[in-house]
C-alpha cells in the first residue's frame, strides 16, 4: 500500500493505473476510521481494480466555533486498517498541500446548502464541495463512494457531480450502525459514557416515526412533533433539526406520499450528532 502525502505523486499514481487500463474507486475521508469508512472502502474495493482512500482533516468545512482543532486523528491505526482492507493507495495532504498560500477558488451550490445542516453550518458545504472537487481532480477516479449518514452531503455530491460534468459514477453507501442503533461516528468519540446511551434516542426517533408512517400517518408535522418528543426525553439534547424532505432537493414536503428522508441533527452536550432514514 502506498502512502502519497503529494498531491502530484497521487496525480501520477492514478495516471498510471488509468494508462494500464485499470479502474479507480475513491473513498475520500476524514480519518478516525470505523466500520462506516471501511464499508465504503470494501464496496469501492468489489467495484474497481484499484481503491485509493483520502485522510484529509479538511479546515475549510469546520466554522470559526467548530472542532477543526479538537478532531479526533489517528493516522498510524487508520493506516493499518487502510492496509487490512488492501487500499492501494492512501492520500494523506497536509493543510499547505490543499490550501496553499494565495489559494482563492471555492465551489458553491446554490440550492442544497439552504437546508439542514447548512443553516446552522453556514461554511460546510462550500468547504466540501471545494475539497471534493480538488480530491476528484487529483484522484482522477472512475467512482466515489460516500455515506448515506450524510445525507445532505451526498446530495450535493451528486448534484455537484452532475453540474460540474465530472466523469465518474457516485455510489450511495446505507448508513452502518453500532450494535444497539447508533450510527457510526468519528465524533461519536466525544460523549462520555453518561451521554452515550442518550444517543440512542436518535435512532428510536426514526423508528417511532417508520412505525408511524408505516401505520399510515401522512402528516410530516405530526411525525417529527413525535420524534422531538422522543429526543426532548433527555434534558442534554438540543434539537437543531427534525425534517422530513424530498430526498432530492431537500424541500420539506407537505405531506408523507412518495420517497421521503426524515433527517436529525441535535447537540448532545458538546457533540454535535445527526441521523437520518429513508421511507417509502
Ligand atoms: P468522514 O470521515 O466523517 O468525512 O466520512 C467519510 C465518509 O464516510 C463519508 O462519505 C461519510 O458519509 C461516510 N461515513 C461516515 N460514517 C458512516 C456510517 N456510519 N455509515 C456509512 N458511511 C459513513
Amino acid at each position: 500500500m502506498k502512502v502519497i502525502p503529494s498531491v502530484n505523486e497521487m496525480s501520477r499514481f492514478s495516471d498510471a493505473q488509468r494508462q494500464k487500463g485499470e479502474t479507480i474507486a475513491f473513498v475520500p475521508t476524514m480519518g478516525f476510521l470505523h466500520k462506516g469508512h471501511l464499508t465504503l472502502m470494501e464496496e469501492g474495493k468489489r467495484r474497481a481494480d484499484h481503491l485509493v482512500a483520502s485522510i484529509f482533516v479538511n479546515p475549510a468545512q469546520f466554522g470559526p466555533n467548530e472542532d477543526y482543532g479538537t478532531y479526533p486523528r489517528a493516522l498510524e491505526q487508520d493506516l493499518e486498517l487502510c492496509r487490512d482492507i488492501g487500499v492501494s493507495a492512501v492520500f494523506t495532504p497536509n493543510t499547505d498541500a490543499m490550501y496553499p498560500d494565495g489559494f482563492q477558488t471555492y465551489v458553491e451550490l446554490e440550492k442544497l446548502p439552504n437546508h439542514l445542516c447548512g443553516l446552522s453550518r453556514p461554511v460546510f458545504f462550500r468547504g466540501v464541495a471545494t475539497v471534493v472537487t480538488k480530491l476528484f481532480n487529483i484522484v482522477k477516479p472512475h467512482i466515489s463512494l460516500f455515506g448515506e449518514k450524510d445525507f445532505q452531503q451526498l446530495a450535493v455530491i451528486r448534484q455537484m457531480v452532475k453540474d460540474l460534468c465530472f466523469d465518474m459514477e457516485i455510489v450511495g453507501v446505507p448508513i452502518v450502525r453500532e450494535e444497539d442503533g447508533l450510527a457510526m461516528s468519528s465524533r461519536n468519540k466525544y460523549l462520555t459514557p453518561e451521554e452515550r446511551p442518550h444517543a440512542l434516542l436518535l435512532h428510536k426517533s426514526l423508528l417511532a416515526a417508520k412505525e408511524m408512517i408505516v401505520g399510515g400517518e401522512t402528516d410530516p408535522r405530526v411525525v417529527a412533533e413525535k420524534a422531538k418528543a422522543i429526543l426532548s426525553g433527555c434534558p442534554d439534547i438540543n434539537i437543531d433539526y427534525v425534517s422530513i424532505c424530498d430526498p432530492l432537493t431537500l424541500d420539506e414536503v407537505e405531506t408523507i406520499q412518495a420517497q421521503v428522508v426524515m433527517a436529525i441533527a441535535v447537540w448532545l452536550g458538546k457533540t454535535r450528532l445527526i441521523d437520518n432514514m429513508v421511507f417509502g
